[in-house]
């Protein structure tokens, strides 16, 4: 019988360094990976601050490179912990840089959109029923809101159904709406981002629309995604947070377990009279920070859109506030 690699082993073999860097974000550290076979690369930045470069660097240095020897960099999703550094590293190095087209428009039109971004972030505060007096707290949390990320340009779009690099290319949104999936058939892996994780649910987040747009439902999106990766025939995975593994079918029917576990769990707290994101979010996550307040208004909203696209639950605005109630 042949002896079958192990996870270590095969990344070795294909020239994959997994670099775990620091993150303020309640996930914990977000993997980074050297790709030295070939140009080298860069998959994903980390977040903008000083341990999150140093730990980028010694990372490098101990496969004997400095950071301004990066050739390419490839960006899995546009959220801060795995884009943040972006701007800066290609700066360094003259790295060509490869996301989703959305992420590239972001970087071309090198728009502050940090008042946008807070006028979405309160207004959903009020929308999904968060009482005054915790509204008026985080209120004053997004005065503070800053830049998401340095300036950055993205040199090459990762184009759904194309194949760039030798890579398959897949958008899978959902977690975020640039979530990309890429596949080397030749070298059998994949790059997962936080599209697949073993360790935590992905959140599907909540995403500002484009102007005058209707807020696109995550969750919704997310799970079929989810559906269009089982089909894909995937091998070693490499995710953006916790190990690489390599059984992404047996993964995704997990998360797709818990979500339809967690959606049970919200139908019976709606049916109960928790009616709005916030009122289901609170009996979630007793315990999360005003800071991350988003985090579980995303995971509450995700499932009660999901419950009504099932035809369970209905929405209504009441007095400007979202609720939902069972059919
Ligand atoms: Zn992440």
């Amino acid at each position: 019988m042949p002896v079958v690699a192990t996870i270590p082993e095969r990344l070795q073999e294909l020239g994959i360094v997994t670099i775990p860097l620091p993150t303020n974000f309640p996930v914990g550290p977000v993997n980074v990976y050297l790709l030295k076979n070939g140009p080298l690369t860069l998959v994903d930045t980390g977040v903008t601050s000083d341990e999150s470069y140093e730990a980028l660097a010694s990372g490098m240095r101990a496969e004997g490179y400095a950071v301004a020897d990066l050739e390419r960099i490839i960006i899995t999703h546009g959220h801060r912990d795995h884009m943040g550094q972006l701007g800066p590293l290609m700066k360094e190095s003259g790295a060509e840089s490869y996301g989703h087209p959305l992420i590239r428009a972001q970087g071309v039109a090198g728009v502050d959109d940090t008042l946008a971004r807070r006028k979405f972030y309160v207004g959903i505060l009020d929308e999904f029923g968060v009482p005054e007096e915790i509204c008026g707290n985080a209120n004053s949390l997004y005065t503070k809101f800053k830049r998401m990320t340095e300036p950055f340009e993205v040199t090459h779009s990762l184009n759904d159904d194309e194949t760039v690099l030798d890579y398959e290319i897949y958008d899978m949104p959902g977690h975020s709406p640039s979530d990309t999936l890429l596949i080397d058939r030749a070298r059998e892996f994949s790059i997962v981002g936080d599209h697949i994780l073993t360790t935590i649910i992905p959140n599907p987040m909540l995403r500002r629309p484009e102007n005058g747009a209707v807020r696109e439902k995550a969750l919704v999106d997310y799970i079929a995604s989810l559906k269009k990766s089982r089909e894909l025939d995937l091998n070693l995975c490499l995710p953006g947070h916790g190990p690489p593994f390599d059984n992404p079918g047996e993964v995704i029917d997990k998360i797709l377990a818990k979500l339809e576990k967690r959606s049970e769990t919200i139908f019976k707290l709606v049916a109960k009279g928790k009616n709005t994101p916030y009122r289901v979010s609170k009996r979630l996550f007793p315990k999360l920070q005003i800071q991350h307040i988003h985090l579980g208004l995303s995971i509450a909203v995700g499932h009660m859109e999901a419950l009504e696209e099932e035809g369970r639950l209905r929405s209504y605005v009441d007095n400007g506030v979202l609720h939902f109630t069972p059919v």
